[in-house]
């Protein structure tokens, strides 16, 4: 049950959009590494450029009235923006990918593609932010039902076998605290009931998680995280298992005005040619900050998945590749928090992740203000609750830097 019935699936009238250049590189004997690297090169016709050009244009030139060429027009088609998108389809498994001016945007195509009105969605009670207020809004609207659930409990496969939900909605690891849920049971169990599974693969890339592979059908990213990787471009991407949802997505991305531009689609796709170096940068330098903070009395609580003594360990450890570069930790109380964040040289004071450089933040205060103080406690968003966004910098600055914090969060 992986296509949409065919009332969802209105793509009449949309010609296909080529390949813009099928790469020499991309055979399937290259390692995904290598993949990533070559996404596109050497593609270009007219001079032979190594590196693909950027094509601004939003409109191109019909030979005669009857000679529509592949592409007429840029929100609907543009070469730039389909080497990135066919290079995630192909990162992630996919049959098809589009790509978006924003994570939100992919989460809107998503949700409007595999849905119709008063369709039930089971979404995640922590799921990122924007993501939470999109479907509250839908649902306020009656475009849809929403129920919320915390899909890490071992009864999250029970409660969808009695909702039947069309669509659930999977973030893992969570945001902040890094809980993990199992895609492939919950694929199963929803496959079964007759609805389609979304994973929202942001925090961790598909260098180091691959949903479609473990039974997911849609895969969405915020590629102004790990995809683009320098925090100087906001998009996203949307990639389906089957080629008849890749056309409905694309069908939903023209329609309601989502595809990404063209630059940004470009700094993307360069982006993502240092993406698996990048991960293991991250993922190397995550490990080793979690020890540190793991050995440090002014620590109260840490939320690192590759910690043994992490409730989703083993599950991360069988789902994933890698643990990936986000920690979370508790210093006990704002006022230790606030030691700690005054006076660091190296993590810089902000939201979003996924950067080369190290970031750091505050929950309870920056990315979940919004939420009430009795939400964030049942959500386990306390006042001296700090995460990490660990970069690519020397990992001896990184531990210098945190250490010096700690002693002041200690006082
Ligand atoms: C940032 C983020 C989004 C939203 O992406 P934007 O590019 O900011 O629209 C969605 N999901 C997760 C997990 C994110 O971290």
């Amino acid at each position: 049950m992986t296509n949409p019935p065919p009332e969802l699936a209105p793509t009449a009238g949309l010609p296909p959009e080529p390949s813009a250049a099928p790469p020499p590189d991309s055979s399937p004997a290259a390692r995904p590494a290598t993949r990533a690297t070559r996404a596109g090169l050497a593609s270009d016709r007219a001079y032979a450029a190594v590196v693909p050009p950027i094509y601004l244009s939003s409109t191109y030139a019909f030979d005669g009235l009857d000679g529509r060429g592949p592409y007429d027009y840029s929100r609907t088609g543009n070469p730039t923006r389909r080497l990135l998108a066919d290079a995630l389809a192909d990162l992630e498994g996919g049959a098809g990918a589009e790509i978006t001016a924003s994570g939100l945007g992919a989460a809107t195509a998503a949700v409007h593609a595999l849905t119709a009105a008063g369709d039930l969605v089971v979404a995640p009670h922590d799921c990122y932010g924007g993501t939470w207020r999109l479907f509250d809004a839908l649902a306020r609207q009656g475009r849809l039902r929403v129920q919320w659930a915390d899909l890490t409990q071992p009864d999250a496969a029970g409660l969808i076998a009695a909702q039947a939900p069309r669509l659930v909605w999977i973030e893992t690891p969570s945001n902040p605290l890094l809980r993990i849920t199992d895609i492939a049971n919950l694929s199963t169990a929803t496959h079964e009931a007759g609805g389609l599974v979304v994973v929202d693969n942001t925090f961790l890339s598909p260098v180091f998680q691959t949903p479609l592979a473990l039974g997911a059908d849609v895969v969405v990213h915020s590629t102004t995280k790990y995809i683009n990787g320098h925090s100087d471009v906001v998009g996203g991407a949307v990639i389906a298992k089957d080629p008849g949802t890749a056309e409905n997505l694309r069908w939903w991305c023209n329609t309601l005005g989502l595809p990404g531009g063209a630059f940004d689609s470009y700094l993307a796709l360069r982006g993502l040619r240092t993406l698996h170096r990048r991960m293991a940068a991250h993922g190397a330098n995550a490990a080793q900050v979690a020890e540190v903070l793991g050995a440090h009395p002014a620590v109260k609580a840490l939320h690192y998945p590759g910690r043994p003594d992490h409730p989703g360990h083993a599950l991360a450890a069988r789902q994933q590749h890698g643990f990936g570069g986000i920690v979370s930790f508790d210093v006990g109380s704002e006022a230790a928090a606030r030691r700690l964040l005054d006076g660091l040289r190296f993590f810089s004071l902000a939201e979003s992740l996924g950067g080369v450089e190290s970031l750091i933040c505050h929950p309870g205060l920056m990315t979940h203000a919004a939420m009430p103080p009795a939400v964030q406690q049942a959500a386990g968003i306390t006042p001296g609750l700090l995460r990490l966004s660990v970069g690519i910098e020397d990992i001896s600055d990184l531990v210098a830097d945190l250490s010096a914090g700690l002693e002041r969060a200690a006082g």
